[in-house]
């Protein structure tokens, strides 16, 4: 499955924020097909399109979809030099999917900050710099590797040489790979090296509890992530944490005392299960309510796939109804009456939301 990593300075609360995700998370020990490790943390995506479903359809069990965070520890400038525990962070990074960087937006005098001062963008920029340079000691490698057969004529080498330099390049100016602007055939000869800054990146910015609102360090991270456009998701890793740490009840009273709606990291859980590129279709039956999760743009076909092998082999159509549909009209029956259940084929392109149910031969 696809993972998040979690990065960021010494100090900005890493450590906190991942404790919080995996108390709140779930049992790995459910999901015998991950590795369980400790920095690895198996969390439910929250979704109240689930509760919406179960009020409707009654079912037994309700399973919703899982997304797992890797808190990779590590990053000092000098990284990509070996410094600290640079190789290791570098190949522990290289494993991730989506890179989500925490930056430190509150003030604390008691809390150490590595460079000094409290700084998100410098923050950012020594993490930037870091990833880039590693990058580009993959990129120069290759450029002298694959130059050799490029001069002995050969135009795959040829191709691939041409997006290396210019890539060699845009690295050299510190910039990440996914604002190169490569076209979807670079994308893709480009790939075996596992490049770290192609992958897809948001901030976290762990604020103070009262750090939400006029917070300079906050405004300054949104105006550049708007720049890079990359999402931004403001919580207090400490005030996360105390959170994950309450019963349910007590964590519904204290969210409403604090004016909120539900927990940040919620939020933190969308948006990363978004970066990874997922989105979820429903299965909705009295045995069991599930979130499946599928990439965005997947076929019908292979969102039954997920289900199983076999339902993608045999795949006939998909019966969707879209979840607006179903829960206006209050079930499967009922939307099915009003017209709104579709017979889908094998081109269609599933929906985030959709409630699907799969007619296959075996
Ligand atoms: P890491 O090195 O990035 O993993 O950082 P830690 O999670 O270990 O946090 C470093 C220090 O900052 C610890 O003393 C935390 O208690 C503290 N800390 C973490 N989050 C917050 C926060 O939101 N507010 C405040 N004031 N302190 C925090």
């Amino acid at each position: 499955s696809l993972k998040c990593g979690i990065v960021g300075l010494p100090n900005v609360g890493k450590s906190t924020l991942f404790n919080a995700l995996t108390q709140s998370g779930i049992e790995a020990a459910n999901y015998p097909f991950c590795t369980i490790e400790p920095n690895v943390g198996i969390v439910e995506v929250p979704d109240a399109r689930m509760d919406a479903l179960a009020k409707i359809v009654n079912p037994q069990k309700m399973q919703p979809a899982i997304v797992e965070f890797v808190d990779i520890a590590g990053l000092v400038a000098g990284a990509s030099k070996g410094e600290g525990l640079g190789n290791q962070f570098l190949a522990n990074i290289r494993e991730t999917d989506a890179i989500v960087n925490v930056v430190r937006c509150f003030d604390d005098a008691n809390i150490v900050h590595v460079a000094g001062k409290v700084d998100p963008i410098a923050d950012i920029e020594v993490i930037g710099t870091e990833l880039a340079l590693a990058d580009l000691g993959s990129v120069e490698k290759a450029i002298v590797r694959e130059g050799k057969r490029a001069k002995s004529g050969d135009k795959e080498a040829q191709k691939l040489v041409a997006v290396l330099e210019r890539l060699q390049t845009h690295l050299l100016e510190g910039k990440p790979v996914r604002a190169a602007g490569l076209d979807d055939e670079a994308l893709e000869i480009i790939k075996p090296l596992c490049l770290l800054t192609i992958k897809p990146a948001m901030y976290v910015a762990n604020v103070a509890e009262d750090g939400f609102d006029n917070n300079p360090h906050l405004a300054r991270l949104h105006e550049l992530a708007a720049k890079e456009g990359a999402p931004v998701v403001a919580l207090c890793a400490a005030m996360e944490s105390e959170i994950a740490e309450l019963d349910d009840s007590e964590k519904m009273e204290f969210l409403q005392e604090m004016g909120l709606a539900e927990p940040g990291l919620n939020r933190l859980i969308r948006a990363g299960y978004d970066l990874l590129g997922l989105q979820t279709y429903f299965t909705a039956g009295v045995k069991e309510v599930r979130a499946w999760t599928i990439h965005k743009g997947d076929t019908a076909p292979q969102a039954a796939g997920v289900i199983h092998t076999d339902f993608e082999r045999g795949f006939i159509r998909a019966q969707v109804i879209a979840y607006d549909d179903f829960v206006a009209l209050g079930g499967e029956a009922k939307a099915k009456e009003a017209g709104k259940m579709r017979a889908e084929g094998k081109e269609y392109v599933v929906k985030d939301g959709d409630v699907i149910h799969f007619l296959f031969n075996v």
